[in-house]
């Protein structure tokens, strides 16, 4: 039986400009087909932090310069990310496979929506910094011209803030499931594009959604053995960047949830990972999450690095 593995790409695999993610995604896609290479169906999610802000400025920018353009909705600004993103890995994926003889995968990137509760409380706090700094001029301007809001970021400036949700339901989870074993694909990218239901038609929400949590989720429903989140650190740590820090090597559910109770791992960054493996692996036994860094994502599926957590 081939195993399943979901595979969550962290920032450092796509680079922070346009020139360095056509970079990365060559380092990146060796580490995706050693996967395949070691016999496994795989499905790739990706975030898309500095991309969405690239996008949303750069849509801003139209708006401000050419009249008649209204603004940017930020769910359309994740839908170009998933495409502009989806076509360095195609490229890059199909490249990698053809250089080692694979010519039977084609690679595919899924445009996903993603359905979010127009109630989640989320919405009424929003904590996830997009794009550029602002002078306080421009924040005001924002928040007047485009409803944005705008939060003060540590001294150096102004950032608009957008609420990050839970994901509640993959939209072309049924498409991505039939394809998976026939084609390579890539799918929720940046969390996926989120959208409320309205009855039968789904809104674009103003919302970027957890990359971490999104890939839990798929990585339930497409029944997955492993999901993998490859990050910029080998493995997860308590008492991280302390005298007495610790790397986490095989822990249980359990354990992983006393050590998120106890603060060690950062919101926004480590967190969000610590709870979508969580997730992943108390779903169903059998189940189990890796965080590990990209250039050692063979090692880690094979047990001998990463943080690993198992019922
Ligand atoms: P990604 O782009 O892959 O989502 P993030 O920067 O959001 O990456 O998260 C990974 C980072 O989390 C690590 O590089 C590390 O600096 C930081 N981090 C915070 N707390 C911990 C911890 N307890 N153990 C390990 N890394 C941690
Ligand atoms: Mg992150």
């Amino acid at each position: 039986m081939k195993k399943r593995v979901v595979i969550a790409l962290g920032g450092n695999a796509l680079g922070n400009t346009l020139p360095e993610q056509m970079i990365a995604v060559k380092e990146t896609s060796k580490a995706i087909v050693d996967l395949i290479e070691a016999d496994c169906d795989v499905i790739v999610t990706h975030g898309n932090g500095p991309q969405i802000g690239m996008i949303n400025n750069a849509m801003a920018a139209l708006t401000r310069e050419v009249e008649g353009q209204p603004n940017t909705p930020l769910s359309v600004c994740v839908a170009m990310s998933q495409a502009y993103i989806g076509y360095d890995l195609q490229n890059a994926l199909r490249e990698e496979l053809l250089n080692r003889g694979i010519t039977d995968l084609p690679v595919t990137t899924m445009v996903t929506q993603v359905r979010v509760d127009a109630d989640d409380p989320a919405f009424l706090d929003p904590t996830k910094p997009i794009g550029h700094f602002m002078t306080k001029e421009e924040a005001v301007h924002a928040v007047n011209q485009y409803d944005y809001v705008v939060k003060e970021d540590a001294g150096r400036g102004y950032r608009r803030v957008v609420a990050s949700p839970a994901p509640k339901e993959i939209i072309e989870l049924q498409a991505i499931k039939g394809l998976i074993g026939h084609e390579l694909v890539i799918a929720c990218g940046g969390g996926g594009i989120p959208v409320v239901r309205n009855g039968n038609h789904l809104t674009g929400a103003s919302a970027v959604i957890d990359k971490d949590w999104t890939s839990s989720l798929l990585a339930q429903e497409v029944d997955a053995d492993v999901l993998i989140i490859l990050t910029a650190i080998e493995k997860a740590a308590i008492n991280y960047g302390k005298e007495n820090q610790q790397w986490l090597e095989h822990i249980t559910v359990e354990e992983a949830e006393k050590h998120i109770q106890n603060g060690e791992f950062a919101e926004g960054s480590m967190k969000p990972k610590m709870e979508a493996a969580v997730a992943f692996a108390k779903s169903k036994p059998g189940r189990k999450a890796i965080i590990t860094q990209l250039e050692k994502s063979r090692e880690g599926i094979e047990g001998k690095t990463g943080t690993h957590i198992e019922l």
